[in-house]
């Protein structure tokens, strides 16, 4: 059985994880570390999806696994604007988003730790996830969410039978009002809580043993809170730790033009960045002002050797189209990723190995979609 301790980056105390703990006591941000290598010599053959790798995941006994059949998606070819590249469908995924990841890892070991109502705050597809694996587990759930979230996903949340609290104003206010409700509770949050991005590095596993135990060059991911991108950067540390790749893949970020707070401080070299001022996106799932991990963030795309992008509107609407055309159905923040890649393609080497996601499906933003074809 593999050894997992909290740790909070700033004070450097050390937590045991059978604490049900989501930030220190100093009020900092907690990691997990993983105290050995994960080693892909010895992964059961007969089990799919992201339990394929428990041994590398923090929860320690069989029964506590909460699953819906999460992990375990197909990575695709794609061509779009004369360049080839992969695509990692996590659209798929039981609630249709890569968060289904974070929220089976951060459900189970919730529920190890006997932990019985969650409380959540998302734009739309955290909260989907975080409501379907609280049902499944039999607890209570309560989200958070921004006046303007998609009545898809609203519908969604409810159908799972989560307690849903509307917030007017932005999506860092339903962050502060779970924040505020969470101060006695157990907070579930994606972006707090580090339970989450043991889920979220399950995407590097996959990737490594989809490519033949290799790793991409370059890893395009959309970046909001950051959720995926942090998951993907862990995970591939693990494999270079463990000595199955030689480097990380190069991760480019990238982001709405219209909240760009991760390019601000990348311009300025400073985090957080001063005077940025968020405008609406259709992007919503990452339309995120001042992500709690942004320093991480940006210490992991600089790490890797890669950098932040941001697309406009009209780069966002046009992959929406052009995915359409070849049979991809996505929400605009997972369209943002595939604008990137036509971003920064051009830079690169033709030899050179890009890997994307779709990181949630269209049926959750069919109205943000009819806009934008009624348009075209
Ligand atoms: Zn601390």
């Amino acid at each position: 059985m593999m050894n997992f301790a909290l740790m909070c980056g700033r004070c450097r105390k050390k937590i045991s994880l059978s604490q049900p703990a989501w930030r220190c006591s100093c009020g900092s941000l907690l990691d997990i570390q993983m105290e050995k290598e994960p080693d892909f010599r010895f992964l059961p053959g007969n089990r799919q999806g992201i339990w394929r790798y428990r041994a590398f995941l923090p929860v320690d006994r069989e029964e506590n696994i909460v699953s819906l059949g999460e992990g375990n998606t197909p990575l695709v070819s794609l061509d779009l604007n004369g360049r080839s590249f992969q695509v990692k469908m996590e659209q798929c995924s039981p609630t249709g988003s890569f968060k289904d990841r974070g929220a089976a890892v951060l459900i189970s070991k919730a529920k190890e730790q006997g932990i019985r109502k969650v409380v959540e705050d998302s734009s739309g597809n955290a909260g989907c996830a975080m409501a379907a694996y609280a049902a499944r587990a039999g607890m209570e759930c309560r989200v958070y969410v921004p006046e303007a979230t998609s009545p898809a996903k609203l519908v969604q949340m409810r159908a799972y039978g989560a307690q849903i609290v509307l917030v007017p104003g932005s999506r860092q206010q339903a962050a502060d009002a779970a924040l505020a409700a969470a101060g006695s509770g157990y907070y579930a949050s994606h972006s707090w809580n580090p339970l989450f991005f043991q889920g979220t590095k399950t995407i590097a596993y996959e990737l490594f043993e989809q490519l033949g135990h290799t790793a991409p060059d370059v890893l395009v991911l959309p970046a909001g809170n950051g959720t995926l991108l942090l998951g993907a950067w862990i995970g591939f540390k693990e494999l270079i730790r463990a000595g199955a790749i030689p480097r990380l893949p190069r991760i480019y970020a990238v982001q709405s033009s219209q909240c760009s707070p991760l390019l601000a401080a990348q311009i300025q070299n400073r985090w957080p960045p001063q005077d940025f001022i968020p405008k609406q996106t259709i992007a919503e799932g990452i339309a995120v002002a001042s992500p709690v991990r942004g320093c991480q963030i940006l210490d992991a795309v600089r790490e890797s050797g890669g950098e932040v992008v941001a697309v406009e509107e009209k780069e966002i609407r046009s992959a929406i189209l052009a995915l359409g055309a070849q049979g991809y159905f996505v929400e605009p923040t997972a369209a943002v990723s595939i604008a990137g890649v036509g971003r920064i393609s051009p830079a690169l080497q033709p030899e050179e190995r890009i890997v994307s996601v779709f990181s949630g499906h269209g049926l959750k933003a069919s109205n943000a979609i009819a806009a934008i074809l009624d348009e075209a």
